[in-house]
């Protein structure tokens, strides 16, 4: 028997693993210091806790220490590189590159400097049908950079179609044409290799509760060396984190990110090939089970260039939202749940010239540690008996 309700929106945010909770509470409790307070052995315990887990991070991600600041999320993270940067380089240059189907955390702040005297380019990714739907080329980036170009951001992993972008040739290109590079890593970190040397990156953001840690709590990496990225701050206060991020530090959330970073690198491998399979499972028992079912984004076999825990598909003549309220007992989403207070159809799936009515038809599947065999059944049993019946709805 399964137990309901049934939870399948793994992109919008992961349970927290009890392992992470474990690690979690002694700085809940016992260990209560400010890290900051350099007096006493209650300020040097936190301290110490989260030196280690900035030193643990850093080596997961091919980063040093002091590349590592702490946020609030992945929010904050994109927002401190994007404002960050362009406010420090303004006389470089004032020309953004990204793609029109980046989070919204990522084109509402180029939306803002726009409005000032920023210019920006969003290129558009490979459309519908094609087999890499969602993906820029590399060629798209290296055409739109100019000479006044400052930074180029671009994410790892969408968070509605799963598509992986090319970062490492994108990372070449921007060292060659000396640009900034920024990603947007939040789907990425936990689930794929990350790897800011590989990658070529200088700034990549990312958010623990993406990958089974604790909400609030993200991390951007900006790079050293060979050539140290200057930023401007977002907030100013007690001067931690070298003046780039103030504020007291959360050692409980660090700690638990950090555990949860852990435990992803060890485990992600197996992880991926079981929901790989789950992922190929549903979506042939949602085809099976009603006929026209479409699959928005990559094609699944292309196991680089789409996350294994991604599905989003549209069915046809049915409206998602109708959709997502028939089903009570599962809780997976029509768009992004992090612009649900905006009711418009999702940007990403329109960026890739899908109709409006495909759009307002789509729903995404996000599959996560605790996804089971049974609950993927359970799912394409409850999606298709929910098509059905509005389907025959619509004919009457
Ligand atoms: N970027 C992407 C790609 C995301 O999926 C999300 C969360 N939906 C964010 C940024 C924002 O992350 P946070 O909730 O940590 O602020």
């Amino acid at each position: 028997m399964v137990q309901t309700p049934v939870y399948m929106d793994n992109h919008a945010t992961t349970r927290v693993d009890p392992r992470v909770v474990e690690a979690m509470l002694p700085f809940l409790s016992d260990v209560y210091g400010n890290p900051g307070s350099t007096s006493h052995v209650f300020g040097w315990e936190a301290q110490e806790a989260v030196d280690q887990a900035r030193r643990s991070m850093a080596e997961i991600l091919s980063a040093s220490e002091r590349e590592l600041v702490f946020t609030s999320g992945a929010t904050e993270s994109n927002n401190l590189a994007i404002r960050g940067v362009m406010e420090r380089l303004r006389r470089k240059g004032n020309h953004v590159v990204s793609v029109a189907t980046e989070h919204r955390a990522v084109l509402d702040p180029l939306h803002r400097l726009g409005r000032r005297d920023c210019q920006v380019t969003l290129l558009t990714p490979h459309p519908a049908g094609h087999p890499q739907a969602g993906m820029v080329e590399p060629q798209q980036v290296a055409d739109a950079i100019q000479d006044e170009t400052a930074l180029v951001t671009i994410m790892m992993a969408n968070n509605e179609i799963g598509v992986v972008q090319p970062l490492r040739e994108i990372g070449e290109i921007c060292r060659e044409r000396n640009v900034l590079f920024h990603t947007d890593a939040t789907q990425a970190v936990g689930r794929l290799a990350v790897d800011v040397e590989q990658l070529g990156v200088d700034l990549l953001s990312c958010s623990a509760h993406k990958f089974y840690g604790p909400k609030g709590c993200g991390l951007l990496y900006v790079r050293r060396s060979p050539r140290l990225t200057r930023l401007e701050p977002l907030i100013d206060g007690g001067g931690q984190q070298h003046g780039l991020r103030s504020g007291t530090l959360n050692p409980a959330a660090i700690i638990g990110m950090c555990r949860a970073l852990e435990l992803a690198n060890e485990e992600k491998d197996d992880e991926n090939c079981r929901l790989g399979e789950l992922r190929d499972r549903l979506f042939a028992g949602l085809q099976t089970g009603v006929p026209d079912v479409s699959l928005n984004g990559p094609s699944l076999e292309d196991r680089q260039g789409r996350l294994p825990q991604n599905l989003n598909c549209s069915f046809h003549d049915v409206d998602g939202e109708a959709l997502l309220m028939s089903m009570k007992d599962l809780a997976v989403s029509s768009g992004s749940a992090c612009t649900s207070a905006n009711p418009e159809p999702s940007h990403v799936l329109r960026a890739i010239g899908l109709s409006d009515d495909l759009t307002r038809a789509s729903l995404r599947f996000g599959l996560g540690r605790f996804s089971t065999l049974e609950e993927v059944d359970f799912a394409i049993e409850t999606v298709s008996r929910s098509v059905e019946r509005l389907r025959k709805l619509k004919e009457v």
